[in-house]
């Protein structure tokens, strides 16, 4: 089976207020099946590979500093349509602009301490799972490993 997938992290904050089980909860009752996960803390290293993108902008540094400041949740999300579904359940990156019902405008603290990252687009999904997880560590609904179309394939 070929997977459609996304890529989310419960951010320190989130899990410091001890919101993983009721974030995980939402996910779930949403139709996304946890395709993998693990419990880590990002590296300052690895918080700006991830966020390389934004390097240039003035929030950077202070993201950096946060997305290393405690444990995280990540994990990769399988469900057709995974990555517009799952934007639209965490909303808006700025809670107070969130609909209300999603997981950041019951989570988020602030724009920066936002609860949850989730993937914009099928290639990012794909190189931010890449970036956490082997082959090994990803299970398909049936438990068979989860076969993911080449990374070369996604636009
Ligand atoms: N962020 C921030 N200040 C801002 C905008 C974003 O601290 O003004 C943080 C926030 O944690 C956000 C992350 O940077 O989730 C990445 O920003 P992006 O614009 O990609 O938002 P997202 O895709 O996470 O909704
Ligand atoms: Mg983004």
């Amino acid at each position: 089976m070929t997977g459609n997938i996304t890529f989310t992290m419960i951010k320190p904050g989130a899990v410091t207020n001890e919101h993983i089980g009721d974030i995980l909860k939402m996910i779930s009752e949403a139709g996304f099946w946890i395709a993998a996960m693990k419990y880590t803390k990002l590296s300052q290293s690895q918080a700006a590979y991830f966020y390389n993108v934004h390097k240039d902008r003035p929030f950077f540094e202070g993201l950096v500093e946060f997305m290393t400041s405690g444990p995280i949740v990540v994990a990769i999300l399988e469900k057709d349509n995974a990555v517009a579904d799952y934007r639209r359940l965490i909303g808006n990156t700025d809670p107070a602009k969130a609909e209300p019902g999603t997981i950041r405008k019951l989570f988020a603290e602030s724009v920066q301490r936002n609860a949850v990252h989730g993937s914009d687009s099928d290639s990012n999904a794909r190189k931010e799972a890449d970036f956490f997880f082997s082959k090994s560590e990803r299970f398909d609904r049936q438990g068979n490993f989860l076969e993911l179309v080449p990374a070369t394939e996604v636009q």
